[in-house]
């Protein structure tokens, strides 16, 4: 089995579903609310177990009653959480609002995640088992950092997906081997605002880079390649939260297994479009056997 290992965030999402998201100042009725197991890393994390890799996690929940359910939340989906540290303090929570067009709106607080400023020996200890590490920007950049340079060091696999967007420094770059923006991370990253550009210009920094395009699917650039364009499946939309964390989690896990390129990315297309027709975040992501028969 392909072994992942995900450094990053855990959240408790606290997501309030609206008509129409309030403007500046305006308050709104919602209709319904809910407090769903979330993070981008802990999405990452349950996208690719679902989709059938080994997966352990390194990151921080807190000492509250959100920090126990986000844990078993992970447990549950077969994640390993040996190495999840509890921090004092509040969990992360992310609040977010969704609107009936499925759009969202989030508001991220670090709570414990901000604690994890460095690893120690048990976290290189695992990374070294892993095939791929996945790394997002929800934990302090000291240990993204840290994290993708002994990946790097062990000859592990990292894949970066650089939100929430901000500059990078040049040194986790230098340890990414392929990034996973959205086009507005894209955009913000590069100042770019056209996709093939921004990932041309992203090229000078990483070897390979992968742009999600939301219903329009995704854009593949590697150095000294064309860049490909996948098509996402043309599907109803519900709820598109996590959309980009199910891609990522089932990508990893393709490429994990060896699988090229365009071949994993039609699998990660196929996953997200699963996730999307469903409401939730990590609950809307699909399993193994579903995205293999999506693809049948
Ligand atoms: P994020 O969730 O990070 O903002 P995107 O919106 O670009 O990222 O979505 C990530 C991927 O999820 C896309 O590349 C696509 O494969 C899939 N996806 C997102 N929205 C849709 C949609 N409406 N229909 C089909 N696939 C979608």
């Amino acid at each position: 089995m392909t072994s992942i290992v995900v450094l990053g965030s855990t959240n408790m999402d606290l997501v309030a579903y609206v008509a129409e998201a309030p403007a500046r100042g305006e308050t709104v009725t919602g209709r319904e609310f809910r407090t769903v197991p979330g993070g981008k890393g802990a999405n990452q994390a349950v996208a690719a177990a679902r989709a059938g890799a080994d997966v352990a996690m390194i990151g921080a929940v807190g000492a509250d009653d959100f920090g126990v359910r986000l844990r078993d939340a992970l447990e549950h989906s077969g994640v390993d959480t040996d190495l999840l540290r509890t921090a004092e303090g509040p969990s992360g929570t992310a609040h977010i609002v969704v609107d009936d067009d499925g759009g969202n709106a989030i508001v991220v607080v670090p709570g414990a995640n901000g604690t994890l400023t460095s690893l120690d020996h048990g976290d290189e200890a695992l990374i070294a088992t892993a095939d791929v590490l996945l790394l997002q920007l929800e934990l302090p950049l000291s240990a993204v950092t840290a994290g993708a340079v002994t990946a790097r060091r062990l000859g592990v696999r990292t894949v970066l997906t650089p939100a929430p967007a901000q500059p990078l420094p040049d040194e986790l770059l230098a340890a990414t081997d392929l990034l996973v923006p959205n086009e507005h991370e894209a955009a913000a990253l590069t100042g770019v605002a056209d996709p093939h550009a921004a990932a041309e210009a992203l090229l000078r920094k990483v070897p390979e880079v992968v742009v999600t395009l939301g219903a329009a699917g995704s854009l593949y650039a590697a150095r000294g390649a064309a860049p490909v364009t996948v098509p996402a499946p043309r599907v109803r939309a519900v709820d598109t939260t996590a959309a980009g964390d199910t891609f990522v989690g089932a990508l990893a896990v393709a490429l994990g297994e060896g699988r090229p390129v365009p071949q994993a990315l039609a699998w990660a297309s196929a996953a997200a479009a699963l996730s999307v027709q469903r409401p939730g975040a990590s609950s809307s992501m699909p399993y193994r056997a579903e995205i293999d028969a999506a693809l049948a």
